[in-house]
């Protein structure tokens, strides 16, 4: 590019880690006519990098004096994208908001969410890629057309009463229908709140996300509907394909192929897509007549990215409802408490479904006290006899059973009952899996895998002996309780090749299971039909975590599994769910049993405000990772000792450094440090002043490898 007077400033956000300590877009000559939203050539360092025309300071707003380098001294753009139409200023902001209220550059996190493949293409490839799409999209809106004019006649029929409805659309509950009209009074606000719909399984929430979306669409907007896991996204697609046939749908989740993904946000970008159905990184899809946000089974924490920006999709989704001015709908049957609060204060707007659609009740809940049991070693009380039982009569009359572990693998661990040898992952501080069916010992951690042993390691004992039970155990014991019947697992260890979950979860449907054992992965979103018995054998774990949202996190696991039996109607009346706990008299299973969400949700808020917890305070957290534990420890110390000379800190409370959970992994010594502060805006205040020394602080720490902070984490 040639120097001359028709070049100026301007700032482009580039991909820099954020550990380059750099947080803001950098300075740049372009031309003047260089659009913001632009993707652009830059080099950073001597790397040529993807970088993002950003916006103009305002007039009269300079970076800080050191933070600006002379125009003669600041390096020409190279080469625009110009094909592409620019990313647009509402984009931006929610990428300005994200990045900042989660720390990181706004670069990384722009350049991160874009597909991959875009950042690899120069403006030639990009002019074809779009030139082929143009056509693939014409001839595809010409069937579509086709479709729209075929079902338009059909609907005039329907008007006249000659035909049924092209769209199969089931005539709505009175429930439904109050629902929608909230919901529609919502969406014809300046600026409507965020709507939490709060609704049984089964009551037919999915309902009201096609109607909203279907008077979304007929305004001629787009709509954006998220769904907590990929494996959820082909049922909830074929369900809006089926609806909405010959409208234009597209997925956004990580197992796309690059060039799939590129296509799907090209047709969202260019506003062709009229559907986008995505997992969490959907939530920055740039799409230009956006009407609609749903975020489907809100309270799940796989909205929360676990690296990189740590950002949450749902309040994401909530933040850009409110930038957009576009209605967002939160929907759960057992919504995060942060929801529910929201709710209780009046920001969000509850719009309730109490009945399941048929009038199907929710299944029966049997909490089975296992200290009834005769206390005697060995494997039968994973299962107790009344469940066996309970599951045979299931058996008798044709109907299927669900058995919901939460742990994957045969056994937890295998152990020496001579030497007391354990299996130890050699790298974490954890035990390594016994996977009976390949006879390995697999970390669940750092993934390290190893034959199993012969004899004990360390003795020479040929009898070690798995303790404790995971899925694969539990489907060999009921295979063995219960001859005859056709047992099925489905947990991460038997879906990992890619189309084996649809396979499997096929199989079910049709018939050719009787019970399912699994882990969380059944208990969420799949529509069995003739499930009439759920049971978690070994629930209670979760109600001694130290995490303080364990039994949020249970109860919905729980209230969820039940949900999968009884889904049809003329069933459901002698439908159960059996919980076999230690701790019948617990709290949280009295309120599952009554299917009172509103009741734990009630109790779990009022502990979080005795204890000074969210919602009522706000968290961040600090972790760092090091070849050592006085690595990971002094850099976290240190960071303390800087933040308390920060006047910004005062009010905040810095707990001092702690071991993680697992405090060892792959090599790695884990520390963490929380930060609690009541309120929000003084905490990311703080956070603002402090990271700067902690980037400084790194470069002087020896043997630190890693470290990050977490903003509102889930997982404490
Ligand atoms: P949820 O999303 O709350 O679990 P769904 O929307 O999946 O509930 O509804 C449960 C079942 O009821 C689905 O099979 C759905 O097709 C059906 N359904 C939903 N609304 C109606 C209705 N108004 N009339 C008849 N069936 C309905
Ligand atoms: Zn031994
Ligand atoms: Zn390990």
């Amino acid at each position: 590019m040639s120097e001359g007077p028709s070049l100026r400033r301007v700032r482009v956000a580039v991909e820099a880690p954020q550990h380059s300590g750099l947080t803001g877009p950098l300075d740049y000559l372009g031309p003047q006519d260089l659009t913001p939203g632009t993707l652009v050539h830059v080099t950073l360092g001597r790397r040529d990098v993807m970088g993002l025309v950003w916006d103009d300071l305002p007039e009269g707003q300079d970076l800080p004096e050191d933070g600006q380098l002379p125009e003669s001294e600041l390096r020409p753009v190279g080469e625009a994208l110009d094909a592409l139409p620019p990313l647009s200023d509402r984009w931006r902001r929610l990428l300005d908001f994200a990045a900042q209220y989660y720390q990181r550059s706004v670069g990384e996190l722009a350049l991160a969410v874009l597909p991959p493949q875009l950042r690899d293409l120069d403006a030639k490839q990009l002019q074809a890629r779009l030139k082929k799409l143009d056509k693939a999209d014409a001839a595809a809106a010409k069937a579509a057309a086709e479709i729209d004019a075929a079902v338009a006649a059909a609907a005039a029929e329907v008007a006249d009463g000659t035909l049924a409805d092209p769209l199969q659309r089931p005539a709505l509950t009175a429930q439904q229908q109050a629902a929608l009209d909230a919901l529609a009074e919502q969406a014809n606000r300046e600026t409507p709140p965020p709507a939490l719909l709060w609704g049984l399984t089964g009551s037919g929430k999915t309902e009201i996300y096609l109607r909203a979306a279907e008077a979304a669409l007929e305004r001629g907007q787009q709509v954006l509907v998220l769904v907590p896991e990929i494996n959820l996204t082909p049922q909830l697609e074929a369900r809006f394909a089926e609806r909405f046939a010959g409208r234009s749908i597209v997925s956004l989740h990580s197992a796309l192929t690059p060039a799939q993904r590129l296509r799907n946000w090209l047709a969202a970008h260019l506003g062709r897509a009229q559907l986008v159905l995505g997992t969490r990184l959907a939530v920055f899809a740039s799409m230009p007549r956006l009407g609609l946000i749903v975020v489907d089974e809100e309270h799940d924490p796989s909205y929360k990215q676990q690296d990189g920006a740590r950002y949450s999709a749902r309040d994401l989704a909530v933040y850009r409802g409110h930038l957009e001015k576009v209605p967002v709908v939160l929907g759960s049957a057992t919504p995060s408490l942060e929801s529910w609060q929201h709710a209780l204060a009046g920001r969000y707007r509850r719009v309730d479904l109490t009945e399941r659609i048929g009038g199907g009740a929710l299944p029966r809940v049997r909490l089975f006290d296992m200290n009834r049991l005769e206390r005697k070693k060995g494997v039968t009380t994973a299962l107790s006899v009344p469940l066996l039982d309970a599951m045979r009569k299931r058996l008798d009359r044709g109907e299927q059973s669900l058995v919901f572990l939460n742990r994957r693998g045969y056994a937890p661990v295998l152990h020496c009952d001579q030497c007391n040898w354990k299996s130890d992952c050699p790298h974490c501080s954890a035990h390594q899996v016994f996977h009976k069916e390949d006879r390995t010992l697999r970390c669940h951690h750092c993934g390290v895998t190893t034959r199993v042993p012969r004899a004990c390691p360390s003795c020479g004992n040929p009898d070690i002996a798995p303790l404790g039970r995971g899925t694969e155990r539990l489907e060999e014991q009921l295979a063995q309780a219960l001859p005859g019947a056709r047992v099925a697992r489905i947990d991460a260890d038997t879906t990992r090749l890619k189309g084996s979950l649809e396979t499997q979860l096929a199989a079910v449907h049709e018939g050719d299971v009787d019970i399912l054992v699994g882990t969380q992965m059944i208990a969420k979103g799949h529509d069995f039909r003739r499930i009439t018995l759920v049971a978690a054998v070994n629930p209670d774990g979760a109600l001694f975590s130290s995490d303080f949202r364990a039994p949020e996190r249970l109860f919905s696991l729980l209230m969820q599994a039940g949900g999968r039996a009884g889904r049809d109607a003329a069933q459901a009346a002698a439908s159960e769910m059996w919980i076999q706990t230690w701790y019948p008299e617990h709290a949280l299973y009295q309120s599952l049993q009554k299917h009172d969400y509103e009741a734990f949700a009630g109790s779990q808020l009022h502990e979080r405000m005795t204890a000074n917890l969210p919602p009522f305070a706000h968290l961040a957290l600090v972790r760092a990772e090091g070849r050592t534990v006085e690595a990971a420890r002094d850099f976290l110390t240190a960071a303390q000792e800087a933040a308390q000379t920060l006047p910004l800190s005062l009010g905040l409370l810095l707990y001092p450094p702690v071991p993680m959970a697992i405090s060892r992994v792959a090599d790695s010594e884990r520390f963490q440090m929380l930060i609690e502060a009541g309120n929000r805006a003084q905490l990311q205040r703080f956070l603002r002043a402090w990271l700067p020394e902690l980037h400084a602080l790194k470069r002087r720490q020896k043997g630190l490898t890693r470290w990050a902070v977490d903003v509102d984490p889930l997982a404490i």
